[in-house]
């Protein structure tokens, strides 16, 4: 039988790269997209030892001609779409680009499918993000979005445009509404893989302290390897529709560096008035985690909780990796890289 063709964009990051290995195990062939920059980011790829079983192909995002160009060569059966300026923080300075990135380029990649073939099979990583400011629920598919970043704007659009592509024209567009994911592949500017590399670096004594924001936000932490199952799944129902992953868990960022400290050997103790807390190690009384409000946002999103009942009715899914374990996991890999001294990426 023929194999399929599947088109990852985004391969450099967390989900590209667990998603290629995936597809790669279910016999696909497959295509990474990247983006040329002075230095290939190569290093997940290398971690899961892909990098020479996957085609890689160079594609920007803002390049429609690109986009165009790369569905006609390659001529996927399924087109994942994770590429996409992910950081919340930086979508506040550069918003414009976020959204060009985001949103934008969302619309390039249905309107190319739609011109070039409209059988392929369309996947958009949408975000948890879109719902933001909604407090008072666990949220599900049918929760409505108040969406508190350009980030989350912008995939709130890519997220209706994919709907709207799929009701006008038949495309088999699915949007995954995914809550945060994490791994050992994680990219060092979000909170846990923040954490978890600081720490091991605290340890190896070549940092001394972890400066963090908002110590209160709550987040729905995942494992990413356990979300691209999920992501593969919606893209091989009979009907296209969207999907929330998420574990129906919650923690603090200060629970989990908590744990994080603990699993690292750390024996801290918190001090201090909300929300300038800091966490002293108690066996050399250094303080080592504080915080710093530069990395407060104009405005945060507090508490994320997610239902992911119709993905576990519908595709049969369900999260393996629990909250402990993910931390374990994190904290194991960045505690070999700085002890065999690995520059942490
Ligand atoms: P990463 O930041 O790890 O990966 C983003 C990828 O997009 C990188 O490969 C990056 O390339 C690429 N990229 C960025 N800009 C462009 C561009 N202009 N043209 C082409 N490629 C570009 O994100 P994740 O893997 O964590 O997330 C995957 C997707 O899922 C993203 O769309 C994210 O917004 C979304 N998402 C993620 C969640 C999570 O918790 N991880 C939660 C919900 C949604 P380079 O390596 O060159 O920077
Ligand atoms: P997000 O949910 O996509 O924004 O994922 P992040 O990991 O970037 O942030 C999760 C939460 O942690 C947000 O509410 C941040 O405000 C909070 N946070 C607290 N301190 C930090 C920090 O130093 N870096 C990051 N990235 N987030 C922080």
């Amino acid at each position: 039988m023929k194999k399929k063709i599947a088109l990852v964009t985004g391969i450099t990051g967390q989900d590209g790269a667990y998603m290629a290995k995936l597809l790669l195990n279910y016999g696909y062939k497959v295509y990474g997209a990247y983006r040329r920059t002075s230095s290939f980011n190569s290093w997940r790829l290398e971690e899961l030892g892909i990098q020479d079983t996957i085609e890689l192909v160079p594609f920007e995002l803002l390049e429609k001609s690109n986009i165009e160009r790369t569905i006609k060569l390659i001529k996927p059966n399924e087109l994942y779409n994770f590429a996409a300026q992910s950081f919340v923080e930086l979508s506040f300075q550069n918003p414009i680009y976020t959204a060009n990135v985001d949103a934008i380029s969302t619309l390039k990649i249905l309107e190319s499918i739609r011109m070039i073939n409209r059988s392929i099979k369309f996947y958009q990583a949408s975000s948890s993000e879109m719902f933001g400011g909604v407090t008072d629920q666990v949220l599900d598919e049918r929760s409505k979005f108040y969406p508190r970043s350009p980030y989350a704007v912008a995939k709130a659009f890519g997220h209706y445009i994919t709907i709207n592509y799929r009701e006008a024209y038949g495309i088999f567009a699915c949007s995954g509404i995914l809550f945060n994911h994490e791994s050992p592949l994680r990219g060092m500017e979000f909170v846990t893989r923040k954490i978890t590399s600081t720490l091991a670096e605290i340890k190896a004594g070549r940092k001394k302290v972890l400066e963090l924001g908002n110590y209160y936000a709550k987040r729905d932490w995942g494992y990413a390897g356990d979300f691209v199952e999920g992501v593969w799944k919606m893209l091989q129902v009979k009907k296209p529709c969207d999907y929330v992953l998420a574990t129906g868990e919650q923690h603090s960022v200060k629970d989990f560096a908590t744990y994080a400290a603990k699993l690292c050997g750390f024996n801290i103790a918190w001090h201090g008035k909300k929300p300038n807390e800091y966490a002293v190690d108690k066996d050399t009384k250094k303080i080592i985690i504080k915080k710093n409000p530069r990395y407060d946002r104009p405005s945060d999103v507090f508490t994320l909780k997610g239902r992911a009942n119709k993905a576990r009715k519908e595709l049969k899914w369900s999260p393996k990796i629990k909250f402990k374990d993910l931390v374990k996991m994190m904290i194991e890999a960045d505690r070999k890289r700085s002890i065999i001294g690995k520059i942490i990426h």
